[in-house]
């Protein structure tokens, strides 16, 4: 090899030394090198002092580096070469599913393995005494190597076993730093059984310390932990009587098996890295509650370790969402390492889905610039910058009973696609349909709606929807129950009656209630409800109902994602390209398909999004600071209130807290009136989310097709006032709002 490669470029910049030794393997045990993917490997001082015992951890660069970097964690014996390299073939921990090719493909992805503290040779002689070491500690230098490396944030980690709990403990402490979990054959803690059986091996090597005989403990040790972590099935196939020979001169043949296995073992590992990263296993406990990130799961039937209904618990209890993949195995434990097909399968759709993300994430840039760029000099003809409008309402024949792409623009038209394709990315869908008004988004999805079907619904969503939703039940045979789906008790009843379908507003119109998404993912998985939720309020800038196990979303396009009222539109994104196919049969049986104009205004609108969104919210947080303080205001509703009820699961399943805020006065109806008419930089108008202020009276505008009894029920009462903040500059709109309650002659003196 001549000149410097990129990995070593990248490790002199990083001040890391690759590997000096290039081409076959040392020991003659590699790969070869055709198909080998390239590394750097370096240390790192572990000195983060909430850590007890110091110490140094190696790690290995793997593959290529476009993609952001995966760490990929493994058993207690696991270290850091997790698959051959150029640098280094001998065969890795992982060797099976890391590689080019492989379901973990190194040609497209970046793996990163590191070693445990407290592995053989990790921490110094002098800090050996300070043993307690826990996968939270694990998960710390994971973070410390990946600030050496310069890596803020990471696409996912995939942790098997021992890994697995470090990749929970990680998701745990450091939510902002990974987007995604893989997590196999591991679970949130330890089960007793499984602590029993590990003490008993602890004390094994306890009664070896300074007998002499510490590395025959460690080996015996080792062979108890094996029985663990295979099922009796296997030792059955492997070592049952099938030669006769039950028992020979050197004893049972698992015997032997186990005594040359843990001898081996011994060779590397010395009785007190075993016993601490055994200990560590034991300790390990992770509030599922603190994994908001989505996490996906692997059980695998036979494994005694990790018992499937422990995974299944963590599925339950994971406030994020968590995603089920159920292995049969015969290897037990085991299977982590041994399942190639079925656990290949997982890991390489677990890749491809972050892939597909990172098509606007960290491949080619963040969801902003995805939004920014959709279409831009995708021209083949004049290479326009930005893709032009296809107006045209039909489109030519090549020949007869033959069309090309597109035949008729009702059914499916390039300009209406082209959006569709950005906000299903943007929503992290795998389809979506584009539609006339958010109403005819919200009509489309009903059409998946059976006879008799029972479809549960927010008490205070949208009033167009309920009045959708009330016309329906008296002219179909279709039942509609309203709930405060806030209250999570309410929501877990609701779910409870297996509806067919659910709807969700989170924030809700126009009382911003938060409904917990995660939680009613996980009433709904696995049962035949479809759960809908309307993301209007939040643009998917803020909130991706998908990722927390929504089928469908839907959005009124009108508002934020449009951005400029100035064109009437909506959107339905589904999970499941088939149910995406669905809904786009029933757009264009219905006729409800979104016109090419406003489909190019629209986009046009989403490509300022992010940027929108951003000063949106800084304007609507000086808004709620400056009501917050005026005694005209008898309420406020806003979810980044600390004491907003919805507070903190706002915090959890959004990324921002939004522009929308409702206010009560302690006026009546007619001061109510003087009050919004007087505003200067608030339009007194229907809608929300465009880059204009506006004010809207509730009770007499977005919400005066509920009747009074329904609109009681609601909290909507005449005093209630809901401002859509815009991108103005927020000293006028503070001075608007001051301005105007002071108005109302309570006295102008402020609390
Ligand atoms: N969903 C929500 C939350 C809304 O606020 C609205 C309209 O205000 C709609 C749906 C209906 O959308 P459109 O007016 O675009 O038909």
């Amino acid at each position: 090899m001549s000149g410097t490669t990129e990995h070593e470029a990248f490790a002199h910049q990083q001040g890391i030394d690759p590997y000096s030794c290039t081409g076959s393997s040392p020991t003659g045990r590699g790969e070869g090198t055709s198909r080998l993917p390239d590394s750097i490997r370096g240390d790192v001082a572990v000195d983060d002092p909430s850590i007890s015992p110091r110490g140094r951890v190696s790690f290995e660069w793997i593959g290529a580096r476009r993609l952001g970097v995966i760490p990929v964690l493994g058993g207690i014996s696991a270290d850091s070469h997790v698959t051959g390299t150029i640098r280094n073939p001998i065969r890795g921990w992982w060797q099976d599913f890391v590689g080019p090719g492989k379901p973990l493909d190194t040609d497209s992805t970046a793996v990163l393995g590191i070693d445990y503290l407290g592995a053989p040779g990790t921490i110094p002689d002098s800090d050996k005494g300070l043993d307690t070491i826990t996968t939270a500690d694990q998960a710390r230098v994971l973070g410390q190597v990946l600030d050496k490396l310069g890596v803020d944030t990471i696409p996912a980690i995939i942790g098997s076993s021992y890994g697995g709990m470090v990749a929970l403990a990680f998701a745990a402490l450091f939510p902002d730093r990974v987007a995604r979990i893989l997590v196999i054959g591991a679970a949130h803690r330890s089960h007793p059984m499984a602590t029993a059986l590990r003490d008993i091996q602890r004390s094994i090597l306890e009664l070896g310390a300074g007998s002499g005989r510490e590395k025959d403990c460690v080996a015996l040790a080792r062979a108890l932990a094996m029985t663990t972590y295979r099922s009796s099935r296997e030792f059955e196939d492997r070592f049952g009587l099938v030669s006769g020979e039950h028992v020979g001169s050197q004893g049972f043949p698992v015997t032997r098996y186990l005594e040359s296995r843990g001898r081996k073992f011994a060779q590397d590992f010395d009785a007190q890295a075993f016993s601490r990263l055994s200990r560590s296993i034991d300790l390990h406990q992770v509030d599922p509650a603190d994994i908001t990130v989505p996490v996906d799961i692997v059980s695998i039937d036979s494994d005694a370790v990790v018992p499937p209904w422990l995974v299944e618990e963590l599925v339950s209890l994971c406030r994020g969402p968590a995603r089920l993949h159920k292995i049969t195995s015969r290897y037990g434990h085991d299977a982590f390492l041994k399942e190639k097909v079925a656990l290949g399968r997982i890991v390489r759709s677990f890749a491809e889905d972050l892939a597909a993300n990172g098509r606007h994430g960290a491949g080619e840039g963040t969801a902003a610039t995805g939004a920014v760029r959709a279409g831009v000099t995708a021209d083949p003809v004049f290479r326009a910058v930005m893709p032009p409008i296809y107006l045209s309402a039909n489109y030519g024949f090549e020949q007869m009973g033959r069309c090309g792409a597109y035949d008729y623009s009702r059914t499916a038209n390039p300009t209406r696609d082209l959006l569709a394709g950005t906000i299903a990315d943007l929503e992290r869908g795998e389809a979506a349909c584009v539609t006339s008004s958010g109403m005819s988004a919200v009509l489309a999805v009903l059409q998946l709606l059976k006879p008799g079907a029972t479809l549960v619904a927010p008490h205070d969503c949208y009033g167009g929807t309920r009045r959708l939703f009330d016309s329906l039940a008296k002219s179909r045979d279709i039942q509609v129950t309203y709930h405060d789906m806030s209250d999570a008790a309410r929501l877990t009843a609701a779910a409870g009656a297996r509806p067919q379908m659910m709807w969700i507003e989170t924030p809700s119109n126009p009382l911003l209630r938060i409904t917990d998404l995660a939680l009613a993912g996980r009433l709904t998985r696995d049962t035949d409800t479809i759960l809908v939720v309307d993301n209007t309020f939040m643009s998917p800038v803020l909130q991706n109902p998908i990722l927390f196990g929504a089928d469908i979303v839907v959005h009124s396009t009108t508002k934020f994602l449009n951005g400029h009222s100035d064109v009437v539109g909506g959107v339905v994104v589904a999970r499941d390209k088939s149910v995406g196919e669905e809904i786009a049969w029933w757009c264009n049986c219905l006729g409800v398909t979104g016109a090419p104009f406003d489909s190019f205004l629209t986009l046009r609108g989403v490509r300022t999004l992010h940027a929108r969104i951003a000063v949106h919210q800084e304007n609507a947080a000086q808004v709620v600071s400056c009501l917050s303080e005026h005694p005209e205001v008898r309420a406020l509703h806003y979810p980044g209130l600390p004491d907003h009820a919805g507070h903190e699961i706002a915090r959890r399943q959004q990324r921002g807290f939004g522009s929308l805020i409702s206010l009560e006065l302690d006026r009546d109806r007619h001061d109510v009136a003087a009050f919004v008419e007087s505003l200067r930089h608030f339009t007194l108008a229907e809608s929300l989310g465009g880059v204009e202020s506006l004010v809207c009276h509730p009770a007499t505008m977005t919400h005066a097709s509920m009747d009074q009894a329904a609109r009681t029920e609601a909290g909507i009462s005449d005093s209630l006032v809901r401002l859509s903040v815009g991108i103005e500059d927020p000293a006028d709109l503070v001075a608007d709002l001051v301005s105007a309650l002071d108005g109302l002659g309570g006295g102008s003196e402020r609390r």
